[in-house]
């Protein structure tokens, strides 16, 4: 609860918006704690003059919402979280970091991908289709057992596994970077 942050002079009001990062003070209650004081960190500028940039932005804020239990802090998404929207503010692609933030997130889900092989056989030679329905690749010779299996290019078989150790920030320049260099090899 944050008394008075209805009216815009209060100075809770900017504090109880969706994109704030900043340092709180609040008190425990039994039901819903109260907010005293809160401190900006981050303006997320970029984000908030940007009407897409912020709808993504808020799916992302609203995936960590579902998905982080309360009263369980969480370092690591945390730090995935103020990452991929520092990188968003400063005008890293918004598509694409929200694509890869979904990704990182399916682990969170516990519904992570399985991206050194096939799911099948364990094969661990491409090309390999992507089964949505058993969460990770599959084979030449087992991609026939999912129909709705996606043929992924090159580009995506290598990017796939690294999504969970590189940083957004690092996997976003690479996709932008290809898809760039896919740009300019057509004209
Ligand atoms: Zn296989």
């Amino acid at each position: 609860m944050a008394r008075g942050a209805k009216k815009p002079a209060n100075p809770l009001a900017a504090a109880s918006q969706v994109l704030f990062h900043g340092q709180f003070m609040f008190k425990k209650g039994r039901g819903l704690g109260s907010l005293y004081q809160a401190a900006q960190i981050e303006s997320f500028r970029g984000i908030k003059q940007d009407i897409s940039k912020t709808a993504y932005a808020a799916l992302i804020v609203e995936m960590v919402d579902r998905l982080a239990e309360e009263g369980h802090p969480s370092s690591g998404l945390y730090h995935l979280l103020i990452e991929t929207l520092l990188a968003m503010d400063k005008g890293l692609d918004a598509e694409v970091l929200s694509a890869i933030f979904e990704v990182k997130m399916m682990a969170v889900a516990g519904i992570e991908a399985q991206l050194d092989g096939c799911l099948r056989c364990g094969s661990s030679e491409g090309p390999f289709h992507f089964s949505i329905n058993g969460g990770g690749f599959l084979c030449k010779r087992c991609c026939g057992t999912d129909l709705y299996a996606i043929r992924l290019s090159h580009a995506a078989e290598r990017l796939l596994p690294l999504l969970n150790i590189l940083t957004s920030r690092e996997s976003a320049t690479f996709i932008l970077r290809k898809k760039r260099s896919r740009k300019s090899a057509r004209c």
